[in-house]
């Protein structure tokens, strides 16, 4: 017989409409699978688990993250875009990393987003050779997440693939790892192709690499309609009119596109993933949120990048949401005339950070709610602690005042990864050793970027 796990007596947050939210109740786990949720689940012969003061919730999906940059985190607090592309993709940072950096930058970004509860993340990689994207699966694999390896292009000679009037392909050695590591879907790691897409490619390397997508069944995911360029391309409408556009798509940003486009994805069904926080620090334009609900479509959240942010859901989730109500605000104060109510619910945002992000991903049947039959990634949210007690809405509680080090444990397909509030079997010391000695060399090659400017200073090699 399977393992047996009770989740006992939580406030639990379904995030399943159909189930709904319970003040107590308990969550009965069978080796990967969420069997049972209810009030006093009767149950012998497993581990119980105390949820007693804990608010339990899915794990959070983040739908785009470059995960390898944690090794290289927190050095660009005043990047714009272009300062950040400068530095990784177009004057070198990137074509330093050696297989190792990437395998070490992997499993410290996943383990990252495990302590904060993201049970799910799309891996956007950048692959500068097969031993590069061996490393980077290894790097996931090891931290025990649930992901989308969605296999990018490289950053070594990033200027002649990152181009519009770049012709060259995705590498065909996506194809070899999509057959070595993904041949089931019935595992912690899927696969998907990170494209350049139509504003970082010529439009007939967009339409071979999407072909190549949908030949090899994965997510295929672009940063795509944003920045000063967004509003001009209209590459939504194009893909929309070549009939590029379906749910297995996800377009990253897209904040500066025009009313009718945002309906285009609505109706097409691609994902979306906003990235609010450094959406709106570095200059992609403003979180799209209320454009896309407005048409009836799904927003999801990522973090994107830790070289300017933290890598916790948390925090996205407020972004997204003071930065949608703001916006509409400002609307009804121009009018001389003060808000009534507020577009976005936190229930709404709770589940763009589960449920929808899941569905975007290909998993909507696997993870992103408390569903009996869905692979059992819970989330369980200590709300005795000071800054959470007493309860009185929990989804305020997760979505506004909770932060990592409320995060007690976390479970990923029912094996515990984090307990009483730390990672289990997590070598810690180790993994630091390792990123810093990724970070010195990088650095050493490289020299160490300007927190602002595209300046790099010592101790780069002569
Ligand atoms: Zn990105």
């Amino acid at each position: 017989m399977a393992n047996r796990l009770l989740i006992k007596g939580g406030r639990v947050l379904t995030m399943d409409p159909a189930l709904g939210n319970f003040e107590q109740a308990d969550v009965l786990v069978e080796g990967e699978t969420i069997v049972a949720v209810g009030r006093n689940l009767e149950a012998d012969d497993c581990e119980v688990v105390d949820a007693g003061g804990q608010i339990v919730i899915p794990g959070f999906v983040d739908t785009h993250r470059h995960v390898w940059e944690a090794v290289i985190r927190n050095v660009g607090p005043d990047w714009t875009l272009p300062t950040y592309l400068h530095h990784l993709y177009f004057n070198g940072l990137g074509g330093t990393l050696r297989p190792e950096d990437v395998y070490i930058g992997n499993l410290l970004g996943a383990l990252e987003a495990l302590d904060a509860g993201v049970t799910t993340l799309l891996d956007w990689s950048m692959v500068n050779s097969p031993e590069h994207a061996d490393e980077m699966v290894r790097g996931l694999q090891e931290a025990g997440i649930r992901a989308v390896f969605a296999y990018g292009t490289p950053l070594r000679g990033a200027g002649a693939y990152w181009s519009r009037d770049s012709l060259l392909k995705q590498q065909d050695d996506a194809i070899r790892v999509k057959k070595q590591y993904f041949s089931s879907k019935d595992q912690l790691l899927t696969y998907g192709l990170a494209i350049r897409g139509p504003e970082f490619s010529s439009w007939e390397s967009t339409l071979y690499d999407m072909n190549l997508a949908q030949e090899l069944d994965a997510i295929c995911t672009m940063h795509v309609g944003f920045g000063s360029w967004g509003s001009v391309d209209r590459s939504i409408e194009k893909m929309t009119q070549a009939g590029l556009l379906n749910p297995s798509v996800n377009l990253v940003h897209v904040n500066s596109i025009s009313d009718e486009e945002y309906k285009m994805i609505a109706d097409t069904g691609a994902s979306v993933s906003v990235t609010p926080e450094v959406e709106m620090m570095m200059g992609h334009g403003y979180p799209l949120t209320g454009k896309l609900t407005k048409y009836g479509g799904r927003p999801t959240l990522g973090v994107d990048v830790v070289t300017s942010t933290g890598g916790d859901m948390f925090a996205q989730m407020k972004f997204m949401m003071q930065a949608e109500r703001s916006r509409v605000n400002e609307t009804v104060l121009a009018r001389g005339e003060m808000p009534e109510s507020l577009p976005l619910s936190a229930y709404d945002v709770l589940s763009f950070a589960t449920i929808d992000g899941a569905r975007a991903l290909g998993l909507g049947d696997r993870t992103g709610s408390l569903t009996p039959g869905k692979q059992a990634d819970i989330v369980l949210i200590r709300a005795t602690d000071i800054n959470l007690t007493p309860v009185n809405d929990p989804v305020c509680a997760v979505t506004l005042c909770a932060h990592t080090g409320n995060v007690d444990a976390v479970f990923v397909a029912g094996k515990a990864v984090k307990r009483n509030g730390r990672l289990v079997n997590v070598d810690l010391e180790r993994i630091r050793t390792l990123a810093e000695r990724s970070r010195d060399y990088i650095f050493g090659e490289y020299g160490v970027p300007d927190s602002a400017s595209n300046a790099v200073k010592s101790p780069a090699k002569a």
